[in-house]
């Protein structure tokens, strides 16, 4: 059997959120790799093992999905959202670049998924019309110093920011301290949305503005929207707003 390795891209959770590529890789897998609760969102073959593991062993897990395909398994590493987004791709990769030269042999294809930035945007309206960019607020791989520095940095330039992992356990201020930061930078009425769970069943999305904005509302399923000076929200009676930035912008 020749082996291979797709790393798969699940979406934001609901099945229908997921692509018919995906779909067809986790079918044709002999193995499916992945952090716990998203190999269990969707139910397995007969006969297919699953491989679940730590989310904070990246490069071992990336390592085990090589062996795996260079052993002639048909290996499938999962990720929410979309694989190359804060998540297995770049970690397969690594793994590659400084293994056995027999791995770069290996048929490996990344299959992409709807990123949570996508979905969540989707849901609001279209924020991410105009230039946008996304910066994950997990010091795990980072300093945080440097975070906040992109934060700003990016404020100030003008572009709608998508911020992942906005806050844990292990850090539960960070985003208190970004806001802060952000506060000094844009205006007071810049709309903030809190996207929860997007496609979940558990789905919760708030639209509010930077002044406003508590950090405590969001936690580590939450999409966090920052609109830049052009981004507008569109009220509506009895229905969540519409938020939007518009393709157009003054010189
Ligand atoms: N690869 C993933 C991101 C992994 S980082 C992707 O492309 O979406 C994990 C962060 O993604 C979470 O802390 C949260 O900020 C965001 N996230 C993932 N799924 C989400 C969902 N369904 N709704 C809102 N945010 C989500």
């Amino acid at each position: 059997m020749t082996g291979w390795l797709r790393i798969v891209g699940l979406g934001p959770g609901a099945p229908g959120a997921r692509t018919p590529d995906a779909e067809d890789a986790l079918n044709a897998a002999t193995d499916l790799i992945g952090y716990a609760p998203y190999l269990e969102r969707f139910s397995p073959r007969a006969g297919q093992i699953r491989h679940a593991t730590d989310n904070r062993e990246e490069l071992a897990r990336a390592r085990h999905a090589l062996t795996l395909g260079a052993n002639g398994h048909r290996a499938a590493l999962v990720s929410g959202g979309d694989p190359g987004v804060f998540a297995m791709a770049s970690a397969v990769f690594e793994a590659l670049e400084s293994g056995p030269a027999s791995w770069r042999a290996l048929d490996i294809t990344v299959i992409p998924g709807i990123t949570a930035m996508l979905a969540a945007a989707a849901h609001l309206g279209a924020p991410l019309g105009h230039d946008f960019c996304a910066i994950s607020l997990s010091d795990n791989l980072k300093p945080w110093a440097l975070v906040l520095q992109r934060l700003t940095a990016a404020a100030g330039a003008g572009f709608v920011i998508a911020v992942y992992n906005p806050r844990s356990r292990a850090r539960p201020d960070h985003l208190r301290e970004a806001f802060t930061a952000l506060r000094k930078i844009l205006p007071p009425a810049t709309p903030v949305a809190f996207a929860a769970a997007i496609t979940r069943p558990d789905e919760h999305v708030t639209v509010t503005t930077l002044e406003a904005a508590n950090p405590e509302q969001a936690d580590m399923r939450t999409l966090v929207l920052i609109g830049s000076h052009e981004t507008r929200v569109i009220a509506r009676e009895n229905a969540p707003p519409f938020l939007y930035t518009p393709r157009s912008t003054a010189a």
